[in-house]
């Protein structure tokens, strides 16, 4: 296979590949598109089967990347890092110093931060080495890590589902939530404190009963979380959780969670809607943590200061608009991510008009 032959190309503007022989540095960063502004997305390190798989895995985020840009209404467009590797075992200062390497050699067409696998203090590893890496912590400008103001969304997005689902609040009502990392532990605590019950799993079953522990939720193997009592299944692990399989086996009526690339298929997006649930599309709900990153950007250009309220605005907007995608999806009878896909095609259409 081919790059240009692949499933997940979508006429991305460049593709760069690096690697490293002293740290061992193995990653690809790939630009879907800078037309509304320089791109920017998280770096994911996995330990990835193989080289094509993190190819693939780059070109559908990337991509994922310019709709979540676009949808939050940022001056940025879609880009990221995929570095192939086990992040517990083999990080190094000077991995991360490689990486920031790779990401200068992008000339600032590519800003990075955090995805899955990478802290802030790796970040801070890169950042000696380049000027386009964000969500760092420690200057003024620094926005720390994403995930509270992502788990933020995601909780408001939860909400507004909810109440056009059973037309109540979150209070008695059951979410099971898959991954209870940085994104899924922090929602966790925020549901269980507006009185919502819980049923949550993760692969890392120490941090699982973690969670479990202090919310009272009930813990379930990661295969079960699909058959969960639920009224809400809220993916927060890896990509793919609503397929064609899971979708049979899910009693929720809404899906609404942090991660990223949640429909294993489109064709999975319309059955759902088929069923009567209602979606909260992926890049849309779980748009805060790139809106915090955006903050970073935009006070490291400006020479500025990180602002709260900023944030707060930009990311009070995300979720009117993830609450108009839900309401033309009533009124005009079609799957949600159909809707969102719509609504940030055009906003990169006029960025590009905009810049030509
Ligand atoms: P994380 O690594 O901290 O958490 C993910 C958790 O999912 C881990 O605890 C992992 O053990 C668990 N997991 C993996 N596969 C699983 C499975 N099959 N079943 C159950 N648990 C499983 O990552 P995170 O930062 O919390 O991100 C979670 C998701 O949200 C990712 O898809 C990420 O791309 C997306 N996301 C994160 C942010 C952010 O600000 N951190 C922003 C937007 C999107």
């Amino acid at each position: 296979m081919t790059l240009f032959d692949s499933p997940a190309f979508d006429g991305h503007e460049a593709v760069h590949a690096f690697h490293d022989a002293n740290s061992g540095l193995k990653c690809i960063i790939a630009v879907h598109s800078t037309a509304r502004g320089p791109s920017a997305g998280g770096c994911r390190m996995w330990a990835y089967g193989s080289a094509e798989a993190a190819l693939e895995d780059a070109l559908r985020l990337s991509r994922a990347m310019s709709y979540k840009n676009a949808v939050a209404d940022l001056e940025l467009g879609g880009g990221k890092a995929v570095i192939i590797g086990d992040s517990r075992t083999q990080k190094t200062p000077e991995l991360f110093e490689a990486f920031g390497q790779a990401v200068d050699q992008v000339c600032g067409r590519y800003w990075a931060a955090e995805d899955v696998g990478v802290t802030p203090a790796d970040l801070a590893h890169a950042r000696t080495q380049s000027r386009y890496v964000a969500g760092l912590t420690g200057h003024p400008a620094a926005s720390g890590d994403p995930s509270p103001v992502t788990a933020e969304g995601v909780f408001r997005g939860i909400e507004l589902a909810v109440r056009r689902a059973y037309g109540s609040g979150l209070s008695g009502l059951t979410v099971a939530i898959q991954g209870v990392g940085h994104v899924g532990g922090l929602l966790a605590d925020k549901l269980h404190a507006a009185g919502a019950r819980l049923v949550v799993t993760d692969v890392n079953e120490a941090q699982a009963r973690a969670v479990a522990q202090r919310t009272g939720a009930q813990l379930v193997r990661p295969e079960s979380i699909f058959d969960a009592e639920a009224q809400v299944f809220a993916p927060c692990a890896l990509g793919g959780a609503v397929s064609m399989e899971t979708l049979p086996r899910l009693k929720a009526r809404v899906i609404a969670g942090g991660a990223n690339n949640q429909l294993a298929s489109p064709e999975a997006g319309r059955a759902l809607y088929e069923k009567g649930m209602i979606y909260a599309p992926d890049y849309v709900i779980n748009g805060g943590g790139i809106i915090n990153v955006a903050a970073e950007i935009r006070a490291l250009d400006q020479d500025g200061a990180y602002d709260a309220a900023w944030v707060e605005a930009k990311l009070s907007r995300l979720m009117q608009t993830l609450d108009q995608v839900l309401q033309r999806s009533r009124d005009e009878g079609r799957p949600t991510h159909e809707i969102a896909g719509e609504i940030a095609r055009a906003r990169i259409a006029e960025g590009r008009a905009a810049r030509a």
